[in-house]
C-alpha cells in the first residue's frame, strides 16, 4: 500500500487521537471528489509494515486509533495493518466510500465510515448524507457525534 500522507487528526474519529494513514489507488471515482490525486496508486511512499509499527509505537501513549483513509483495495495487506493495531491496544477505524467491506476486514475494525461521496447531500456533519459512521461491534449509527451543536 502506498501512503499519500500521514497526519495526527483529531476530528474524524470523535473523542479519539488518530493516527490518520491516506492511502491512494481510490478506484471509486465519485462525482466531485475532493481528492482526485488519491486516485493514482503508487502516489506517496510506500508504506511497510516496519514503518508502520515504527509510527505505532512511537505515538503510544498519545494517540488511541489508527484510521486508514482507504486502502480496503488492498484487503489483505488492510486487515494485517488493523489486526496489529488492535493487538497492540490501539481502536481503528476505516473511511471508506463502499457502503459495506468484507467481514475479513470489519472484524478488525472499531468503526467506520461508509458511503460515497455525494455533493448534493454532503459529509458526516450533514443531517441529509447518505454517508454513515458506525461502531462495529453494536452497529450503531453515531452521525449524531458529526453534527454542530448549536448554542441557544
Ligand atoms: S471514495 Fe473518497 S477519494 Fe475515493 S473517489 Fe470517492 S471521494 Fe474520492
Amino acid at each position: 500500500m502506498y501512503c499519500y500522507d500521514f497526519h495526527v487528526v483529531l476530528q474524524e474519529v470523535p473523542g479519539e487521537v488518530s493516527l490518520c494513514f491516506t492511502i491512494s489507488g481510490c478506484p471509486l471515482r465519485c462525482e466531485g471528489c475532493h481528492s482526485p490525486f488519491l486516485w493514482k496508486e503508487g502516489s506517496g511512499r510506500l508504506l511497510t509494515f516496519a514503518t508502520y509499527k515504527d509510527i505505532l509505537y512511537r505515538y503510544r501513549g498519545f494517540a488511541t486509533c489508527v484510521l486508514f483513509m482507504g486502502g480496503e483495495w488492498h484487503p489483505n495487506t488492510l486487515a494485517d495493518f488493523l489486526k496489529y493495531a488492535q493487538e497492540t491496544g490501539y481502536a481503528t477505524c476505516l473511511y471508506t466510500g463502499l457502503n459495506a467491506v468484507p467481514e475479513s476486514l470489519a472484524r478488525y475494525l472499531t468503526w467506520i465510515k461508509t458511503g460515497p461521496w455525494d455533493a448534493s447531500r454532503g459529509g458526516l456533519g450533514s443531517p441529509d448524507t447518505n454517508q454513515r459512521f458506525t461502531e462495529v461491534a453494536t452497529q450503531k449509527n453515531l452521525n449524531h457525534l458529526f453534527h454542530k451543536k448549536t448554542r441557544l
